[in-house]
């Protein structure tokens, strides 16, 4: 490997100060913060963030403790390629397409404060609660979220709007998903290890665990890797999907069981005429969400 400015071989086991890859692109390599300043009019052309793979769990276990939901049997999981330079409001959209919700509710991007466990508010739990309801937060109490991300338009969902005040805290730094970039998060070292959240529906919350597993070719699209599970109907909360996949299940369904399915098939605003049986339950079309992601170009 030789030096992008100056062509100087690195030599094996020794790392002079300043030499390194291009903190950017990862890509070109320097033999000193010199050349690296020197070559940069050159290299800014040809530098580009590689993407991210963010891995997307539904109602995942691994932070059970502060989901209202825990989504299993099957587990329904999203992998997708994002351009370093998208916007949040276009990583919620690609995880809408994804998903298969149907973009009918309001969300946020959190970063969990670390200090934040299930005792947190303790004996106080009750009282916080009833003074978020209202809008009213003492800043003191703790605090869940070190970071949201949100789309402050989205008030207009009304209902969703007085979900707000009990996420929103004094101390909670938030940032306009519209204009922040992933990587403006990703990289900054205050958040880049933190745990990240999407919300999705503030009343029915559900949530989903967002990982980088690692970085991939720079493109100008969302690209969906992988997936598993059907995506979950909307406003059913936890024990709704449940109860649906069970109706499907029935060999001899109830009259309760039979009104669950014709809801799905024909009046659920992300529903599927075909229904879930026979195992559709686990059916994921990563071809048909990626034809839909190819659609938008992101620059
Ligand atoms: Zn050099
Ligand atoms: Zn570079």
């Amino acid at each position: 490997m030789g030096c992008a400015a100056c062509s100087k071989e690195a030599v094996e086991g020794v790392s002079l100060p300043g030499s390194g890859a291009c903190g950017r692109c990862k890509q070109a390599w320097y033999c000193s913060r010199e050349c690296q300043t020197s070559d940069w009019p050159t290299h800014s052309k040809a530098c580009v963030r590689p993407n991210y793979v963010v891995h997307a769990q539904l109602g995942a276990e691994a932070i059970a403790w502060r989901l209202r939901a825990v989504i299993s049997d099957p587990p329904v999981e999203r992998t997708l390629s994002c351009p370093s330079n998208a916007t949040f409001t276009q990583l919620h959209e690609a995880l809408q397409v994804a998903f298969g919700w149907a973009s009918t509710h309001t969300y946020d991007f959190n970063i969990l404060d670390p200090e934040f466990g299930p005792d947190s508010n303790g004996d106080n739990a009750m009282l916080d609660m009833m003074q978020r309801a209202m809008g009213k937060i003492n800043p003191d109490s703790p605090r869940e979220y070190a970071l949201r991300i949100l789309d402050k338009k989205n008030g207009d969902f009304f209902v969703d709007s007085t979900h707000d005040n009990q996420r929103a805290h004094p101390r909670t730094l938030e940032k306009p998903s519209r204009s922040t970039k992933l990587y403006q998060i990703f990289e900054d070292p205050k958040y880049g290890d933190g745990i990240m959240v999407y919300t999705y529906d503030f009343g029915d919350r559900w949530e989903h665990l967002l990982t980088v597993t690692r970085r991939a070719d720079p493109t100008t699209k969302f690209q969906c890797v992988d997936g598993i599970g059907h995506g979950v109907a909307e406003n059913v909360v936890q024990t709704g999907w449940a109860e649906l996949k069970e109706a499907y299940r029935t060999k001899e369904p109830n009259k309760e069981q039979r009104e669950k399915m014709q809801w799905y098939e024909r009046q659920a605003s992300n529903g599927s005429p075909q229904g879930l049986k026979n195992g559709r339950e686990h059916v994921f079309d990563k071809d048909e969400v990626d034809a839909k992601l190819s659609v938008r170009t992101i620059n």
